[in-house]
C-alpha cells in the first residue's frame, strides 16, 4: 500500500478548537499503553509520528493528524490512568464524551484492547458510551503478534462475549504494529466509513 502523506495538525484541548473544514475524522481510543500510538504510526507508515506515550499523563489532548488532505485521524488521550486527579479526569471524561456523541464528522471510532487481556471495566464503559450511537464503531485488538493463535481466538471471545451482553455487533480485528498484522483490513473500514 503507498504510504499515506501524515501530518500532524493540531492538539485539542477545547471544543472550540476542533477542525472546522468538515472533513471526516476516525478516532483512536483505548487505555494508556494498549499501543495506541504504535498502531497510528504503523497504519501511517510514519515511525514517531503519533508519541508513544509511555509517561502516563502526557498524552492530555486531543491529537489530530491529517491524513492525505481526506481524513483526519484523530488520536484521544489513553484513559486507565491512575495519576491523573479526579477534576481532570472528570474534565477530560466530558470533553471526549461530547466528542464521542455529538461530532458531526466523526466517521469512525476505533477501539483498542489488548490481546493479552480480557476487556477492562473502563473498556467496557467505552463500549457502553458506543452503544446507541451511530457512528460507526469497531474494535482492534492490538499486539496481537504477542499471543498464540488459540489465545488469539480467546481475545476475540473475550470482546464478542462483552459485546454480545450489551447487543452490539462490532467487527474485531486483530492487529499487530510489529508485523502489519490486520492493518489492511483497517484501512478497508477507513477507507470505507471515511471517503464513502
Ligand atoms: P500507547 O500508550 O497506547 O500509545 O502505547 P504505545 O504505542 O506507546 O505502546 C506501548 C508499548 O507496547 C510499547 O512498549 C510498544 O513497543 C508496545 N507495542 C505496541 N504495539 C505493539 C505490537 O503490535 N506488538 C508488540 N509486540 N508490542 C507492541
Amino acid at each position: 500500500m503507498k504510504k499515506p502523506a501524515a501530518r500532524f495538525f493540531r492538539s485539542v484541548t477545547r471544543w472550540e478548537d476542533l477542525p472546522d473544514d468538515g472533513l471526516p475524522e476516525v478516532a483512536f481510543a483505548g487505555r494508556s499503553n494498549v499501543g495506541k500510538s504504535s498502531l497510528l504510526n504503523a497504519l501511517l507508515r510514519a515511525p514517531g509520528l503519533a508519541r508513544t506515550s509511555s509517561t502516563p499523563g502526557k498524552t492530555r489532548q486531543l491529537n489530530f493528524y491529517r491524513v492525505n488532505e481526506q481524513l483526519y485521524f484523530v488520536d484521544l488521550p489513553g484513559y486507565g490512568y491512575a495519576r491523573t486527579s479526579q477534576e481532570e479526569r472528570r474534565l477530560w471524561g466530558r470533553l471526549i464524551t461530547r466528542y464521542l456523541q455529538e461530532r458531526p464528522t466523526l466517521a469512525l471510532v476505533v477501539h483498542l484492547i489488548d490481546s493479552r487481556h480480557p476487556p477492562t471495566p473502563l473498556d467496557e464503559a467505552m463500549m457502553d458510551l458506543m452503544r446507541g450511537q451511530h457512528v460507526p464503531y469497531l474494535i482492534a485488538l492490538t499486539k496481537a503478534d504477542k499471543v498464540s493463535g488459540n489465545r488469539r481466538a480467546q481475545a476475540v471471545r473475550e470482546v464478542e462475549r462483552a459485546l454480545q451482553a450489551r447487543a452490539m455487533e462490532v467487527p474485531i480485528i486483530p492487529t499487530s504494529a510489529h508485523t502489519g498484522l490486520g492493518l489492511r483490513d483497517l484501512w478497508r473500514w477507513i477507507e470505507q466509513v471515511s471517503l464513502g
